[in-house]
């Protein structure tokens, strides 16, 4: 039983809207089902309307998730949907920690981030919850020829669950590139979330999450981000003329 999520349109890209994404991603956990697992923001949303690539990776992913303030408060204000938001690092989590609740010899994943910070990302979570079969993690800094081995491995290994650490949009481009070496994998782009689980970094404190400005914290944190977040304005102007010259929300 896969019921359908809800689809809202973005600016054009889709967004899938229900009320227990875990779930619905432990049901393909069980039946192996093939799954990528998109989690938008305001700024991804921006760089899909200017790389095809990547509007296309998003419109034929499985589930796409409302995980940045920008998204859900365009469908709050604009489309008069009640919908919370849904960040990708916690819904990694909630993943894990059911995972980690089964017997299974299903196994797990992880690549991306700075040398050893997968490996501690990894640590971090067999200590946390030591049902957990992490089989192998990979940083996501190297050569073609090491990615060519990660390939063969994966290819091996068969992960059903693998979180991908690379930041957007390259994430998502490998993702769709290789998802074919573990048809049956879930795959999830999962940006700096290996960072904040090695304890490399941390998350913003949970009243500015609460409050849509966790984007704030993060500014604070890494301010060489400051133009990459301009897209956020722009995606505000953007969204609001697109909404009032554009009947259908979906
Ligand atoms: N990263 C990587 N390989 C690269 C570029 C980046 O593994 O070639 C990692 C980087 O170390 C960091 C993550 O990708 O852990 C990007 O995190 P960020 O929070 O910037 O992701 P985004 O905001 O794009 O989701």
């Amino acid at each position: 039983m896969f019921p359908a999520p809800k689809v809202f349109s973005v600016l054009g890209i889709p967004v899938h809207v229900m009320n227990d994404y875990p779930t619905w991603l432990l049901e393909c956990w069980q039946h192996s089902r093939g799954t990528h697992v998109i989690t938008l923001n305001a700024e991804m949303t921006m760089q899909a309307q200017q790389n095809p690539a990547l509007a296309n990776i998003i419109q034929s992913a499985e589930l796409v998730i409302p995980d940045g303030a920008g998204v859900v408060l365009y469908l709050r204000w604009l489309l008069w949907q009640k919908i919370n938001r849904c960040p990708g690092i916690e819904l990694a989590e909630m993943l894990l920690c059911a995972i980690g609740q089964q017997q299974t010899d299903k196994t797990i994943f992880f690549y991306g981030g700075a040398p050893g910070v997968a490996a501690k990302a990894a640590e971090f979570w067999q200590q946390q919850n030591p049902g957990l079969n992490i089989a192998g993690n990979h940083s996501g800094y190297h050569t073609a020829e090491e990615e060519q081995q990660l390939q063969q491995t994966l290819a091996q290994l068969q992960p059903q669950l693998i979180l991908v650490g690379l930041g957007v949009p390259r994430q998502e481009l490998w993702i769709a590139q290789n998802r074919h070496l573990c048809p049956q994998a879930i795959w999830v782009g999962v940006g700096g979330s290996f960072d904040i689980w090695a304890g490399t970094k941390s998350r913003a404190p949970s009243w500015l999450g609460n409050n849509n400005l966790e984007w704030l914290y993060r500014l604070y944190q890494e301010p060489w981000r400051w133009r990459r977040m301009l897209a956020l304005p722009k995606f505000a102007v953007k969204a609001f003329i697109y909404r009032l010259t554009t009947k259908s929300a979906a």
